[in-house]
């Protein structure tokens, strides 16, 4: 599995390329802004994202913060991806890849699988033309998988305890 972490500054230099490739201006705020997003590995919502950004650029309005994002939907520097129960987040990773979304804390992980991209498509004879598509896999995270069980350990110590 991979994760955004250790691509963050490969990403950033390959964005730059791309904007000069499209003579699209690098200015302070756009760079700020992809470097939140790609700094991030969890899919962050445009809020948490303008929240990232003002730590770096305390005069930033959300408003920027939004157009930027959507600039970068547009150029294809950035996409949004649905979450199911949740608002659009939004993802620097444009490489085909798949997503595990926790189900208590609401984590969204990118994962790059080669046997799920070979994934059957369902016939022409459903009517529906398959442009692209990936795989959301749900399920609960690692994090809250170990949160459940020192909760768990911790009532089994107490009720140990009153032994
Ligand atoms: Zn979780
Ligand atoms: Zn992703």
């Amino acid at each position: 599995m991979r994760t955004h972490q250790p691509f963050a500054r490969e990403r950033l230099r390959s964005f730059e390329r791309f904007c000069r490739a499209r003579r699209l201006p690098v200015t302070v705020q756009r760079r700020a802004v992809f470097e939140a997003l790609a700094a991030r590995g969890d899919h962050p919502t445009a809020d948490q994202i303008y929240e990232d950004v003002r730590t770096k650029l305390p005069e930033v309005s959300r408003t920027t913060v939004y157009r930027v994002l959507e600039t970068f939907g547009r150029l294809g520097v950035a996409q949004s991806v649905c979450h199911p129960g949740s608002s659009a987040r939004y993802d620097a990773n444009m490489e085909r890849h798949h997503h595990l979304v926790c189900v208590r804390c609401g984590k969204m992980r990118d994962l790059a699988d080669a046997a799920l991209d070979r994934i059957p498509l369902p016939s022409r004879r459903c009517g529906f033309r398959v442009l692209d598509g990936s795989v959301y896999l749900r399920g609960v995270c690692s994090e809250c998988r170990d949160a459940e069980r020192s909760a768990r350990r911790s009532t089994r110590s107490r009720a140990e305890e009153k032994r």
